[in-house]
């Protein structure tokens, strides 16, 4: 079996009425009777709550996105969730031009979904997004330095759970403090916003405090708590097991649109020097009913533009293809695509 993609290319000259057009072009190839009713709610998951804004996908785009769901008569907003880092520390981004509601989610509204994977047995996804009639995710892809990518799956598996959820995936690679080097300084044991760092002689976590948002190992002064890669094959079967729950029975009713524009390797903001260098020129934006085939192809298009594999080259000791790989096999989609340029 495989999947239908479509793309059109993109340069970061691309006029802003030609990025308008391959919206709507791209939107048509979905489904080609009308696919959105009057009066459904739908959810437009976007960037709202970001350190540095990073992960916002470009206005042009979502406003020509909303107006045309709002030639349907739909009730659609912008939604993103909290992320697991203090709010103030991430900027509250808005889209001026956009006149729907744009919002963070309330997490006291949970769905939860029974799953049973091998990590997760039960998902808590948000209410506000998963009892919406559609969804459409707007994902700038990008290199991930703990699950190696950050595409529609984790976008769907992360980002539209609750607080609890979230957590629960990321403390599958929860940081941990190197033997070597800590100075006892303390910094980490008075942020931590869980009280979950201890002294004994070095610094210690407690992990059944720790909610793995990674603080620690932004303001450790010796860089001595560290990104727990080797547990990367875990967090990506946690996403995977979330982006299950969250899309099962639901292929027709979300939409995965993918940016491969502006193209830099997600740090969440740790103190790496090349945080803000760009990997690739702009190549394409993708669409499909399919998370992972999206993400494949996706993946695919960012190596080839670039000549290698771009995770094995940031960070050897993770396997990117690993969560595609495992989302296919417990068919959260299917990652032979067939991809289809529109111009
Ligand atoms: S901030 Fe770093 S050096 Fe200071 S106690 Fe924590 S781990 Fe050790
Ligand atoms: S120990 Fe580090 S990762 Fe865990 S909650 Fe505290 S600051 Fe966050």
């Amino acid at each position: 079996m495989t999947s239908k993609v479509f793309y059109m290319k993109t340069t970061k000259q691309s006029p802003d009425d030609m990025k308008r057009d391959s919206i709507e072009k791209l939107l048509s190839q979905i489904n080609d009777t009308d696919i959105f009713r009057k009066d459904e709610n739908i959810a437009v998951k976007v960037n709202l709550a970001d350190v540095k804004n990073k992960g916002c996908t470009d206005p042009i785009y979502v406003e020509k996105l909303v107006e045309i769901l709002k030639s349907y008569d739909t009730n659609t907003h912008l939604i993103d969730s909290k992320p697991l880092y203090q709010l103030d520390e991430c900027e509250k981004y808005t889209y001026e031009n956009i006149d729907v509601c744009q919002h963070i989610l309330n997490d006291s509204e949970i769905k939860k979904v029974d799953v049973d994977g091998e990590i997760i047995k039960t998902a808590k996804l948000s209410k506000q997004i998963h009892n919406s009639d559609k969804i459409i995710t707007l994902t700038q892809f990008k290199p991930h330095h703990i699950c190696g990518i950050a595409g529609a799956i984790k976008n769907m598996a992360i980002d539209t759970a609750v607080k609890s959820g979230k957590i629960e995936q990321y403390r599958q690679a929860a940081p941990f403090i190197s033997k070597i080097g800590c100075l006892a300084c303390k910094v980490c044991i008075n942020e931590c916003p869980q009280k979950a760092v201890e002294l004994n002689s070095i610094a210690q976590i407690n992990y059944t405090k720790c909610i793995a948002c990674n603080l620690c190992v932004r303001i450790c002064p010796k860089d001595t708590v560290k990104i727990n890669r080797i547990k990367s094959d875990f967090i990506n079967k946690a996403i995977c097991e979330y982006a299950k729950a969250a899309t099962e029975n639901r292929k027709n009713d979300i939409i995965y649109i993918n940016f491969l524009d502006d193209i830099k390797a997600d740090y969440e903001d740790t103190k790496q020097d090349d945080a803000n260098e760009k990997l690739s020129d702009d190549i394409a934006i993708l669409i499909s009913n399919d998370p992972v085939a999206i993400d494949q192809a996706s993946y695919d298009m960012l190596n080839d533009a670039i000549g290698e594999d771009i995770v094995e080259k940031l960070w050897r000791i993770i396997d990117a293809q690993m969560q595609l790989n495992y989302a296919d096999s417990i068919n959260v989609g299917c990652k032979d695509y067939e991809l289809v340029e529109i111009k």
